[in-house]
């Protein structure tokens, strides 16, 4: 059986209001400087957001972002997280 997955790529029917961006019944906040090269984010105007995690800023507040499709994260022999950016040749495979 194959898989589908659909890459949202366009915030379609966002709209900006005071208190952030406003998609799908939630209000998104612009993605972070650790996000960078993350290809979840979607832009919007003159940002970019996550149609996975509302609030990146909290996300990556308690470590490595899980969505996060440019790092991973691995425990070290001491029990410390490491983040490992990923190969462009493996985000390629995964998106398979
Ligand atoms: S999935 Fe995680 S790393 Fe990627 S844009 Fe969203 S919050 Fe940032």
């Amino acid at each position: 059986m194959s898989k589908t997955k659909t890459k949202i790529t366009v915030l379609e029917g966002a709209e900006m209001t005071a208190d952030g961006l406003s998609y799908n019944g939630a209000i998104l906040s612009p993605v972070v400087e650790k996000c960078e090269g993350c290809e979840r984010a979607v832009p919007f105007e003159d940002q970019k957001f996550c149609p996975s995690y509302a609030q990146p800023a909290t996300k990556w507040k308690h470590g490595v972002c899980n969505f996060a499709t440019h790092v991973r994260a691995t425990v070290d022999k001491e029990g410390k997280v490491k983040v490992n950016p990923l190969k462009a040749s493996k985000r390629a495979a995964r998106g398979r």
